[in-house]
C-alpha cells in the first residue's frame, strides 16, 4: 500500500485525501493542517489523522478538543509521498522539508513551474513524471485544457490554440474573493499566464490565452479556438472526444444551459460535494470552418485535478503506466458522467 501524505487540508487537499482512500494501492497516512476549523473536525470524523503543520499552532488543535497524531515532519518522514495542497506559494517553502526526509512530493497549480523536475496531466504526459522526486500538477484551467489538447495534437495535429478563459472569482468558500458586481478582465495583460502553462505540458504548442473574472463561484468557462494540421468535420471531433474518459460531452437533451445546471445534475447523480472531475464540452458548441475548431467547456476548478493528483501518486512512484493508473481512478472514484 502507498502511504500517502497529505501537506494542507482545504480545496484541494479534501478531495485528494477522500480519492486516495478510493485507491486499492493507497492509504491516507495523514493529513496536515495549520489551525483547527470545520475542516479539521471532518477530517478527524473521517478518521484521517491529522498532523499539525505549525508548530507553534500545534497546542490550538487541543485546545479546540481535536487529537493530534504529531508534527507535519512526522507524517513527511513516514510517507511514500507528499502531496502537497498548501496555498500557492507555500509549496515552494514546504519544499525542502520534504528533500530533507527524502520523500517524493507533488504540488499544486499555484506553484512556479520551475519550482519542480516535471508539470503533470495524466493524458499528456504521464510517463515524464516516473520516478521524478519534485512534481507539479497543473492548475485547473491548464489540466482543462491539456485533455482537449492531448487528444487533437495525436489525431490532427494543432498549429494554433486561441482560448479565452472566463474565470469564477473564487471558490465558495472563498468569501473574500470577488468580484461582487463586475466582469474584469483578468490578467489585463496579453496573453494571460495560462498559455505559457499549458506550454510546461506540451513545449512545442503555439498557444495564446486571455483571462476574465465574474462573478461566480461554481465553474470557469473556457471558449476554446483549436486551429487543426488539417480541415476535419464536427462529427468527427465529437467522436474522438466521447472516447476521452475525462471528457464529457454534454448532449443536447440534458438541456444543460450552463455551470448552475451542471453542478445541480452532480449533486442530483450523487457525485460527493457535486464535484465534476471531466472537462463538461458543450456537444452542439463543438463545429468545424475549415481547419479551426470551437468549442465551449466548462471546468469545475475544486476537483478537475483531483484524479490527475492520484494519477502522478502512481506515476512518480512506478507503480502503473498511464492507461491503467487513469482506469482504476476513474473506476474507483465514479468518473465518466
Ligand atoms: P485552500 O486555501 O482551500 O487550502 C489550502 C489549505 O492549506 C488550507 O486549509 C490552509 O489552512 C492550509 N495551509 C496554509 N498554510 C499551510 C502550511 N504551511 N502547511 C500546511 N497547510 C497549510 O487552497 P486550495 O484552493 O486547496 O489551493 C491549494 C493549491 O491548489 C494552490 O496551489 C492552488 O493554486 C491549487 N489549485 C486550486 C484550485 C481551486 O480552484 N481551489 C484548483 C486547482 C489548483
Amino acid at each position: 500500500m502507498i502511504q500517502v501524505a497529505i501537506n494542507g487540508y482545504g480545496t484541494i487537499g479534501k478531495r485528494v485525501a477522500d480519492a486516495v482512500r478510493e485507491q486499492p494501492d493507497m492509504e491516507v497516512l495523514g493529513v496536515a493542517k495549520t489551525r483547527p476549523n470545520f475542516e479539521a473536525e471532518t477530517a478527524i470524523e473521517k478518521g484521517f489523522p491529522l498532523y499539525a503543520a505549525v508548530e507553534e499552532r500545534a497546542d490550538q488543535f487541543g485546545d479546540a478538543g481535536l487529537e493530534i497524531a504529531g508534527p507535519v515532519e512526522e507524517l513527511v518522514e513516514d510517507a511514500d509521498i507528499v502531496v502537497d495542497a498548501t496555498p500557492s506559494g507555500i509549496g515552494a517553502q514546504n519544499k525542502e522539508l520534504y528533500e530533507e526526509y527524502d520523500t517524493p512530493a507533488l504540488y499544486q497549480g499555484g506553484e512556479d513551474a520551475d519550482l519542480v523536475d516535471v508539470s503533470f496531466n495524466a493524458r499528456s504526459n504521464f510517463e515524464d513524471a516516473v520516478g521524478a522526486d519534485h512534481v507539479r500538477v497543473v492548475s485547473c484551467n491548464t489540466t482543462g485544457l491539456s485533455r482537449v489538447l492531448a487528444p487533437l495534437r495525436e489525431a490532427y495535429g494543432v498549429e494554433k490554440v486561441r482560448a479565452t478563459l472566463v474565470r469564477r472569482g473564487g471558490d465558495p468558500g472563498q468569501t473574500s474573493r470577488g468580484p461582487i458586481n463586475d466582469i474584469l478582465p483578468n490578467p489585463v495583460t496579453i496573453p494571460s499566464h495560462h498559455g505559457p502553462d499549458v506550454e510546461t505540458i506540451f513545449d512545442d504548442l503555439d498557444i495564446d490565452t486571455l483571462g476574465m473574472k465574474v462573478p461566480a463561484t461554481l465553474m470557469h468557462m473556457h471558449s476554446l479556438n483549436v486551429t487543426l494540421s488539417e480541415e476535419v468535420d464536427a462529427s468527427e471531433v465529437r467522436d474522438l472526444f466521447a472516447e476521452e474518459s475525462r471528457l464529457f460531452l454534454i448532449p443536447e437533451r440534458m438541456d444543460i444551459d450552463g455551470s448552475g445546471k451542471l453542478k445541480e445534475y452532480a449533486h442530483d447523480s450523487g457525485r460527493p460535494r457535486g464535484d465534476i472531475w471531466e472537462n463538461c464540452i458543450w456537444e452542439e458548441s463543438i463545429s468545424t470552418v475549415g481547419a479551426d475548431l470551437y468549442l465551449f467547456q466548462g471546468i469545475h476548478q475544486e476537483s478537475d485535478v483531483v484524479p490527475e493528483n492520484i494519477d502522478a501518486i502512481r506515476a512518480v512512484l512506478g507503480e502503473a503506466d498511464a492507461e491503467e493508473s487513469i482506469e482504476t481512478t476513474d473506476g474507483t472514484i465514479g468518473i465518466g458522467l
